[in-house]
């Protein structure tokens, strides 16, 4: 039993409850005085590829400057938003923390651009997905509690971390899988964590592309959400200097997506009055949702950002040389998994005799995604 002095706000029906989890793969014990979904959000933070976050690169590779958002601090961005939301619905805040802190643990070094070179790397064998492989990352290959492979965390939180995942992947999933098949709706919370991930990158990609000097106010301009904001700013404090117009603007735009998705979810929630979860998950549509207009602008922002940050010439070519890195890396340790460190080419030669050179490239992808941009950088040169 916990004690009753760590109790924690009320939740609302919908909510994630401890009572209904589906639970861990491996079952547990209760602890003392922490919740199951909070020992999840502890358990993250206290994993190795938790740590590795900070020095892999959200857009900008982290050697370009030391204010550029990494995928750590971008990780406590979503998590930040999605608890504002989470306590304002009343759903559960310590599940959508741990959903957020854990969803960019799969991700490869640099960016997209690394999970591209991968996934081609990969296709002969089923090929990479970021997603996939954050739930491969919590659920196999941290190695460090005496039990269970992996950090057992609850069925919620791995629903959540899974956001997205091909049918052919999802048939060899198990009841985590299962949503994908049945077209069924994650939890709220689940639903939370994948919205407050987009507010928060097209946000801070924003933030970072003016501070590079790849976008600029003017031409930003075309962007309805960023001009609305920062013509207020401008009215209310003319004269502003330019580094706190844009933080008061995107701090604005922010605010404003945010009380549109929590306003809209409650609309959506009071009409559709689910009592669990479970009754979440047969909802035709997702409940957390933007309103139409919101929806809209915010993909416009998106859709900005991939045509003149995304494919910014300097973006690029950061874009050319993972390519190059992410594939000599994966070549090399295919032709000679005893180049890796013992424990990966231990694996690699175990999952080879047990399913050919399908199961090699699995271990060898594991090896090269859980890098760091600059362990792989060095790797690279070695
Ligand atoms: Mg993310």
């Amino acid at each position: 039993m916990r004690s009753s002095s760590c109790s924690l706000p009320p939740l609302a029906l919908y909510a994630a409850q401890e009572s209904t989890s589906r639970g861990r793969c491996y079952p547990e014990p209760g602890h003392a005085y922490r919740g199951e979904y909070q020992r999840d959000r502890d358990r993250v933070i206290h994993s190795t590829a938790f740590r590795r976050l900070v020095y892999k690169t959200q857009v900008f590779v982290n050697h370009e400057g030391d204010h550029y958002r990494t995928r750590l601090t971008h990780s406590l961005e979503v998590a930040q938003i999605a608890r504002t939301v989470a306590g304002c619905l009343g759903l559960n805040e310590q599940l959508v923390e741990a959903i957020c802190l854990a969803h960019d643990l799969g991700h490869t070094p640099f960016g997209h651009a690394g999970q591209d070179a991968l996934n081609e790397c990969m296709e002969p064998w089923g090929g990479f997905e970021h997603n996939l492989q954050s739930l491969r990352v919590v659920d196999e290959l941290e190695r460090k509690y005496a039990d269970f492979p992996g950090l057992n965390l609850t069925f919620e939180t791995r629903e959540g971390i899974l956001k997205h995942c091909s049918r052919r992947n999802a048939q060899n999933l198990g009841a985590i899988g299962g949503r994908f098949l049945q077209r069924q709706q994650p939890g709220l919370e689940a639903q939370l964590a994948n919205l407050a991930d987009e507010i928060a990158y097209n946000n801070h990609d924003l933030d970072d592309g003016l501070r590079a000097g790849l976008l600029s106010i003017e031409e930003l301009g075309a962007v309805d959400l960023f001009r609305e904001q920062h013509d207020r700013v401008c009215r209310n404090h003319p004269g502003i200097d330019r580094r706190a117009l844009i933080h008061e603007t995107v701090r604005g735009m922010i605010n404003q997506v945010v009380t549109d998705l929590v306003d809209t979810s409650r609309l959506q929630l009071e009409a559709a009055q689910p009592d669990s979860i479970d009754a979440v998950r047969e909802q035709r549509q997702p409940l957390i949702r933007f309103s139409t207009p919101i929806a809209e602008q915010h993909l416009a922002l998106k859709r900005y950002l991939h045509q003149s940050l995304y494919q910014h010439e300097s973006v690029q070519l950061m874009t050319v040389r993972a390519h190059q890195v992410v594939r000599g890396l994966f070549e090399r340790f295919m032709a000679d998994p005893q180049a890796m460190p013992e424990e990966h080419a231990r694996r690699a030669l175990q999952w080879q005799q047990e399913s050919g050179d399908e199961g090699k490239a699995r271990a060898v992808a594991d090896y090269v995604a859980g890098m760091t941009d600059r362990y792989a950088l060095a790797a690279c040169d070695d």
